[in-house]
Order: structure tokens, then C-alpha cells, then sequence
């Protein structure tokens, strides 16, 4: 009767065995805490209608947790030396492929055709390499794959600030980002003792459930996501100045910006990060700030 993989002494037998030592450079903190997985199980609520993709599986404790419930897992690692450890670990499980590539440069659609069939809802669920956290969730979300839930670990810090709501000290560009596409909460904190190595944050699981209609914008995406950017380049000074740096300071273009701020009912002297995101929407709206 093998224990779990993400057991501390099954975890530390197997970095022994294998001469692993931590990759700081990609962020190597592996879970051990089992009740701790069983409760990411739990928030992601995987069940054998769901496929998973795992970013990240390390020696594989959160793989076999995912692998016990779903229909089929599909794991994406980026280090070559962790390859053979997973095989072995992961040896009892007939329903998780290992996929040794770079998730930043996965063509996520294309592999989900053909890994999985269609008659399964597609999960992501993971503990994030840190250094990473925020490209591999824009990446997720901007990509043309639809996920029915992301379930994924990550610093604290980071997941406050993708939940943030306006007036809070962490709501910025990453949480009007997110929080247009998703619904997006903190379903659970995590000590940094849970890991070994243990990292210098401590952690939270954010989940994002995507939004089933977006609010219309009459831009591309990427565009509206970069004016929401604008209007935070300099947060601690008031909406008015942060337009002004983006638009520029003509007199025609103060005119307009004054009259979308009054139609809106905007005060000029607010702050960004008081603005909620249809109040961003409305304004990409009312500039159509592709035309500028
Ligand atoms: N899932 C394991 C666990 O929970 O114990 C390990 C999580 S560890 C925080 C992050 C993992 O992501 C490491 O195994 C690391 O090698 C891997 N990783 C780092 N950058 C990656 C990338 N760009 N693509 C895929 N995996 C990556």
C-alpha cells in the first residue's frame, strides 16, 4: 500500500531517489498536503465527466489526486528531468498523459481535439509556477479554448489582486481583465508550510468561472485591454490625467473626454481604481478607442 505522492515523506523519498533538488528558476515548490489537494479536487469539482489539463504536475501529487476523480488528465511539464519521475509515479493511472513542452507555447486548442473527446467538460487545474502566474492566465483566457472552470494555485498576493473589487488597494488592470471575462473568487488559502521547498508567500487557490455573456464592447479585446491599462498606468492620479496621457491634451480631445466623463457621469477627479469594470466598458465605448 504505496502512500500518497504528495505525502512529505513520499515527496522527499522520491527527490532523494532521483538527486532532484528544487528548480527555483521554475518555480519548484511541490505541494504536501493532502487534504489540501483533496479540497482543490473538490473546488474544481472534478468528477469522470471532466478532462483536466494540469500545468505544471512536478513529481505528480496533484496529478494523481486529479487522476482518482476525472475521466482523463493531461499534464504539461516543462522540465525534461521530471519526465521519468512522473512516469514512474504516476505508473498506476491508465487515464494521464504527460506532455514534456512549455505551456506558454502549447496549442492548447489543437491538442485538446485531439487528447480529448468531446463528451467531457475541460478543466484547468493547477499550482502555477509563481514566476509565471499572470502570462500562463492570460494566456488561458485569451487563447481559443474554452475551459468550464480554471482551478488554480498561486501567491496570495497575486490572487488578490485577480479578485479585487473596486475601492480595494489590489484592484487594478488585472482585475477589471480578469473579472470581465470571469467570475473570479479566493476559494481557499494555503500556508507557505504546505509546500517543500516551502516559498517565501503564502498562497490561494483562485477559481475563474467564465462569464456566459460578456458585456459588449465595440472593440477588439486586446484593445479594450489595453485602454484598461492606460487608465491605470499612473493609479494614484485621478482618471482626468491618466485620459489626458493617453489621448493627449488638444483642446478638441479635452472637450471630448469632458463631454464622455459628464454623459457618463464620471467625475474627472476619481481615481481609476474607484471605477468598476462597466464603468471601464462604458468609456471604451463612448471614446471608441480604436479609432484614436
Ligand atoms: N504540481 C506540482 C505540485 O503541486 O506539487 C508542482 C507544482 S510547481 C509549483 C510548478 C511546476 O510547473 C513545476 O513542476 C515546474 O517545473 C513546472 N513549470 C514551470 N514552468 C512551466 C512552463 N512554462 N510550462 C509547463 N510547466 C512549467
Amino acid at each position: 500500500n504505496t502512500p500518497d505522492i504528495a505525502t512529505p515523506v513520499r515527496t522527499q523519498a522520491i527527490l532523494n531517489r532521483y538527486h532532484l533538488l528544487a528548480k527555483k528558476s521554475l518555480g519548484q515548490n511541490f505541494l504536501t498536503d493532502v487534504d489540501v489537494l483533496h479540497q482543490i479536487v473538490d473546488v474544481a469539482n472534478i468528477s469522470d465527466q471532466d478532462d483536466v489539463i494540469e500545468i505544471g504536475p512536478g513529481i505528480g501529487g496533484l496529478t494523481e489526486q486529479l487522476a482518482r476523480s476525472a475521466h482523463k488528465v493531461l499534464g504539461f511539464e516543462i522540465d525534461d528531468k521530471l519526465i521519468p519521475v512522473l512516469h514512474e509515479t504516476l505508473s498506476p493511472y491508465n487515464n494521464v498523459k504527460i506532455i514534456n513542452e512549455d505551456i506558454l507555447q502549447a496549442n492548447l486548442p489543437k491538442i485538446i481535439k485531439e487528447e480529448f473527446d468531446s463528451d467531457h467538460q475541460v478543466k484547468v487545474v493547477a499550482n502555477l509556477p509563481y514566476y509565471i502566474t499572470t502570462p500562463i492566465i492570460l494566456d488561458l483566457l485569451k487563447g481559443n479554448a474554452d475551459f468550464d472552470a480554471i482551478v488554480v494555485m498561486m501567491q496570495k498576493e497575486v490572487a488578490n489582486r485577480l479578485t479585487a473589487k473596486p475601492g480595494i488597494k489590489a484592484y487594478g488592470s488585472l482585475s477589471v481583465i480578469i473579472q470581465y471575462l470571469n467570475d473570479a473568487e479566493i476559494a481557499l488559502n494555503v500556508p507557505r508550510s504546505s509546500f517543500i521547498p516551502s516559498p517565501h508567500v503564502d498562497s490561494a487557490i483562485v477559481k475563474l468561472t467564465g462569464k456566459k455573456e460578456l458585456k459588449p464592447i465595440k472593440m477588439d479585446q486586446d484593445i479594450f485591454f489595453g485602454f484598461v491599462r492606460g487608465c491605470f498606468a499612473h493609479r494614484r492620479k485621478t482618471l482626468w490625467n491618466n485620459l489626458k496621457t493617453l489621448f493627449g491634451n488638444d483642446a478638441d480631445v479635452k472637450k471630448k473626454v469632458q463631454q464622455v466623463l459628464d454623459q457618463l457621469n464620471i467625475k474627472p477627479q476619481i481615481r481609476p481604481g474607484k471605477l468598476s469594470i462597466d464603468d471601464f466598458v462604458n468609456l471604451a465605448n463612448q471614446f471608441n478607442v480604436d479609432q484614436l
